[in-house]
């Protein structure tokens, strides 16, 4: 008989909400994380009395998402939300609010005039060419919009990219925009499988698949509605309390009987003949009936033996750096005067977001703390790359130099794969049986938190296949 049901490797939030969720069909869960805390990429420190996140975070999708069904079946601890507010583009005459749709796109007047009527017309032509099933989704930005556009449209485009796929434009898909943009909603309700009732005659699955091609087609064809009506920031939010406080809401929603155990690396998955049995850490060893990899799928073969074929799958798994550069200022700025995030793009881009505007108690009373995230290069120098951000800062928000009280920066992976033409994502199936894969590397929807969420509903999905569930 096995210790547990069901080891989880990875403590960060997609093994925290694998735990949540298995426990609560009935399984003995150990989660086995090899930092001293859990979290991930999904918590808040403080430093220096400003309360930092391990990134600055939009948590998305909330009305409709894997998230929110999350919550809503296993939660019994629920976070708050506050509205996310806006996206804005930051130039040197201040701040705009980033078009959503068309109408925005007429009084962008960020780009020049000729550019905005552009790729508004590129824009139009990508939805209508999806909503009739026309469009190649997977070309890269770059080959879709227009030649000629001036310096400036391409670094803002090529900004946009960075932000929605942790690369340029040349290897972000047009499926990416039109997703992460929200005009295309990837999200399914729950609703299409409402009132499905079997008639005679009438098979349950054609009656399914009726009602998604009807949705599909609904929701392509409300996409195109959306030209008018988009708006980019729909259903997003920040946690009151932090990044942190969506963690305890998941830690405080877990059984008692869920084992937790920090400082804890796997450093192998046992197998007996083909199927999993166990892991053991640097001091000991526990078997189980099921393992769930939360880690970085590219590390999996220094675990367990693989097929070659799915070694070398693995090794096409993209990945993004990211350098996020916390200021905490003595003093609020009118520059920061808003809920929401800002985007540079000339000469260099960054993605801002002042945290402490949806929740004061984050910062010292009177003071204000900003996050600042660029994508970097990993082949260049940390130092050197840190130095530039700071720079770039500078340059964007004069006077700002003058008001830092505290700096932190964080170099950090945030998604185990990035969403790129030709990036790899292992699914939630490994060739071992019973050894189960979830987090931001086995599912391309979507991004971040909301990500995790979808791999933990596609995990619960397949074992619930296999009979495990
Ligand atoms: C700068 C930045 C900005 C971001 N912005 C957003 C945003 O706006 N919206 C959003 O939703 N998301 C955002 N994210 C991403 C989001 O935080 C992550 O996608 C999410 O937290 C990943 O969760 P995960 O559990 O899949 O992976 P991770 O957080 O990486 O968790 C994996 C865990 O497994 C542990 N582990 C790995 N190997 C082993 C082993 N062998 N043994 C034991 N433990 C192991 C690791 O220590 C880690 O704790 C951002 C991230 C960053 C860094």
């Amino acid at each position: 008989m096995s210790d547990y049901d069901v080891i989880i490797v990875g403590g960060g939030i997609s093994g925290l909400l694998s735990a949540l969720t298995l426990s609560k069909h009935g399984k003995k869960v150990l989660v086995l994380e090899k930092d001293d805390a859990v979290g991930g990429n999904c918590n808040s420190y403080t430093v220096d009395g400003f309360q930092v996140d391990t990134g600055p975070h939009a948590i998305t999708h909330l009305r409709e998402g894997p998230l929110r069904r999350l919550m809503d079946e296993y939660f019994t601890y629920m976070p708050f939300f506050v509205d996310y507010g806006h996206y804005y583009v930051r130039t040197e005459k201040g701040l705009t609010k980033i078009p959503s749709n068309i109408k925005d796109f007429v009084t962008f007047d960020v780009l020049p005039g000729k550019d905005r009527l552009m790729l508004s017309q590129a824009l139009t032509k990508a939805l209508t060419q999806m909503t009739f099933g026309m469009l190649d989704g997977d070309q890269p930005v770059y080959d879709y919009i227009p030649k000629g556009l001036s310096g400036d449209t391409y670094d803002f485009v090529n900004a946009i990219a960075y932000f929605l796929s942790g690369k340029s434009m040349k290897d972000t898909s047009v499926n990416r925009v039109l997703y992460g943009s929200s005009f295309v909603r990837d999200s399914v309700s729950e609703d299409i499988f409402e009132n499905v009732e079997e008639a005679s005659g009438t098979s349950y699955a054609s009656m399914i698949s009726d009602k998604l091609s009807k949705y599909q087609l609904k929701g392509h064809l409300s996409s195109l509605g959306r030209l008018a009506t988009n708006k980019v920031s729909y259903a997003q939010a920040y946690p009151r309390g932090g990044l942190r406080s969506l963690l305890k809401a998941v830690l405080y929603s877990m059984p008692e009987t869920v084992q937790i155990k920090t400082s804890s690396r796997v450093n192998k998955i046992l197998t007996d003949g083909e199927k999993a049995v166990g892991v053991t850490t640097d001091s000991d060893s526990y078997s189980s009936d099921t393992i769930v990899y939360t880690g970085f799928v590219k590390n999996l073969p220094l675990l367990v033996e693989l097929p070659p074929d799915y070694i070398k799958k693995l090794s096409t798994i993209d990945q993004t750096l990211s350098l996020t550069l916390w200021l905490g200022l003595k003093e609020k700025m009118k520059e920061f005067d808003y809920t929401g995030s800002e985007v540079w793009f000339k000469g260099g881009a960054y993605w801002a977001m002042p945290i402490s505007n949806y929740d004061a108690s984050i910062a010292p009373k009177g003071k204000q703390l900003v996050g600042f995230t660029f994508v970097i290069d990993d082949k260049n120098n940390i130092e050197s790359e840190k130095k530039k951000a700071l720079d770039l800062i500078f340059r964007a928000v004069p006077g700002i130099e003058n008001k830092i009280e505290m700096t932190h920066y964080q170099v950090t992976i945030p998604e185990k794969a990035a969403v790129t033409i030709n990036g790899y994502f292992a699914g939630t199936r490994s060739p071992v049986r019973n050894l189960y894969l979830a987090g931001t590397d086995t599912d391309s929807r979507s991004m971040g938190v909301t990500r995790a969420a979808y791999s933990v509903l596609e995990l619960l999905k397949a074992m619930k296949e296999d009979k495990i569930l």
